[in-house]
């Protein structure tokens, strides 16, 4: 096995764990077709891993991610986490049971970022705070209390100012001017069902007011993403998140609440806390699986032209030559 990425050059990291390919930490299988690839960490691209012994790693591989934890899934694509490793199974409808554990890490990786922020202000504010409080004589509980919040203030606001990028610009169909979305600018969007795409927003022009713009596809999602992120953090409603989880799941998962939100084509902003975070999840969750379902399909597309399956057009067929190069100048170590 190669242990440089095949697209990029990146040393591809891990050892492969239950594999034996002795290389990668995170590795997507499809059990049906008998294919086995190593993520790699940098690009996000997939590397086929050559075809001796691959039904029996797969097999391995297999036997590790049915031990390990869903952490999320669509209809296709189940991404499972065990130990060091991430298993990315594909290729089978698969129904598993999600639960509430599955947004912990998320949430986790957020409260770390607000503590970032708070903390530094906090401390900061409290060594003023603690000094004019003895020049003055006042109560140091209250400083504390009011740094906290304070910090929290900034926090949010640095939240709300975060830009929306969008792959292209809108432009804004009442004034004609760009809109420039900032995260506390999406309260007032609001989610509709579009019979074209999995998520459509309407959008509110910064400048006239006017709704302006409807975002959809990848645009919604990171207009979302950023929107809801603000408004949660606003609301103080992380602590609703085993609750919002368990709305996720009962409702049948991502796609199913997002659609079930947006047939009410509600503002945002207006929406039920606990609502509001289910929402932030699902977003997040099918934004994930998609990109995930999109580098497999490139993948699959690769792995049946050199198992193969398929005549290759130009470019892959570019692809596969250095794919058999790399592996053929780093066999003697691997
Ligand atoms: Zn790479
Ligand atoms: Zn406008």
């Amino acid at each position: 096995m190669y242990r440089a990425c095949a697209f990029c050059n990146a040393h591809l990291e891990g050892d492969g764990g239950p594999s034996g390919l002795g290389v990668g930490r995170r590795l997507a299988y499809d059990e049906w077709r008998g294919r086995l690839w190593v993520i790699c960490r940098a690009c996000g691209r997939w590397n086929l891993t050559p075809l001796d012994d691959r039904l029996e790693r797969i097999e391995a591989v297999a036997r590790a991610a049915r031990e390990g934890r869903v952490l999320a899934a669509t209809a296709q694509v189940a991404l499972i986490r065990g130990g060091p490793y991430d298993f990315v199974r594909v290729g089978r409808p698969l129904r598993v049971e999600l639960a509430g554990w599955r947004y912990g890490e998320r949430l986790k990786a957020r409260a770390r970022e607000r503590a970032r922020v708070v903390v530094p202000l906090t401390v900061a504010a409290v060594g003023v705070g603690i000094w004019a409080n003895v020049a003055l004589g006042g109560s140091f509980g209250f400083v504390l209390w009011n740094a906290g919040r304070a910090a929290d203030a900034v926090y949010v606001g640095l939240l709300g100012r975060r830009p929306v990028t969008l792959t292209e610009p809108a432009v804004c169909s009442a004034c004609g001017r760009v809109i420039r979305l900032r995260a506390r600018h999406l309260g007032r969007g609001r989610l509709i069902t579009d019979a074209h795409a999995d998520l459509a927003l309407v959008v509110r022009c910064p400048g006239c007011a006017a709704e302006g713009a409807l975002l959809t596809g990848a645009d919604a999602a990171q207009a979302l993403r950023r929107g809801l992120t603000y408004l949660n953090a606003r609301r103080r409603a992380r602590r609703r998140a085993e609750v919002a989880a368990r709305d996720v799941d009962r409702l049948g998962g991502a796609d199913r609440l997002i659609q079930m939100v947006a047939r009410g084509e509600p503002m945002l902003r207006t929406l039920h806390p606990d609502r509001l975070v289910a929402l932030e999840m699902a977003v997040d969750e099918l934004a994930e699986m998609r990109e995930l379902e999109r580098q497999w399909q490139d993948a699959e597309e690769l792995a049946a032209i050199a198992d193969g399956a398929l005549s290759p057009t130009p470019e892959v067929d570019e692809q596969l030559r250095r794919l058999r190069t790399q592996g053929k100048a780093a066999q003697p170590d691997g």
